[in-house]
């Protein structure tokens, strides 16, 4: 088994015991489609842990499927234009760590 490929199980296996209470309002906003647009590396495509955005081709929009973050913070610095406005969910929303 490759490094990738046994990383990239192992953190699934992790996100399997996450717990999840999401909102019906997104705490993740991008700011501005077009920076995406414009963006000739879409980073965020990769850089986060729980493939929370997509570039859509089609659309010419970044999805934003907010329900699978973890609340790393990583798209706060990560993001090039700065373009994610991040937010910590509504109390009693969001996720919770099992330990152990
Ligand atoms: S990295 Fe930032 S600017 Fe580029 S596509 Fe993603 S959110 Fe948009
Ligand atoms: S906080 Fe982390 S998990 Fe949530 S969207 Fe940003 S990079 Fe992804």
């Amino acid at each position: 088994m490759e490094g990738d490929e046994r990383m990239s199980k192992a953190i699934e296996e992790k996100l399997y015991l996450i717990r999840y209470k999401a909102d019906d309002k997104s705490h993740l906003i991008i700011r501005n489609q077009d920076a995406c647009l414009n963006c000739p590396t879409k980073e965020c495509n990769f850089f986060c842990p729980a493939d929370v955005y997509e570039w859509d081709a089609e659309g010419n929009v970044t999805t934003v499927a907010y329900e699978n973050c973890i609340e790393c913070g990583t798209c706060r610095l990560a993001c090039p234009a700065y373009n994610i406005e991040w937010v910590y969910p509504k109390g009693g929303h969001g996720i919770t760590y099992r330990f152990g």
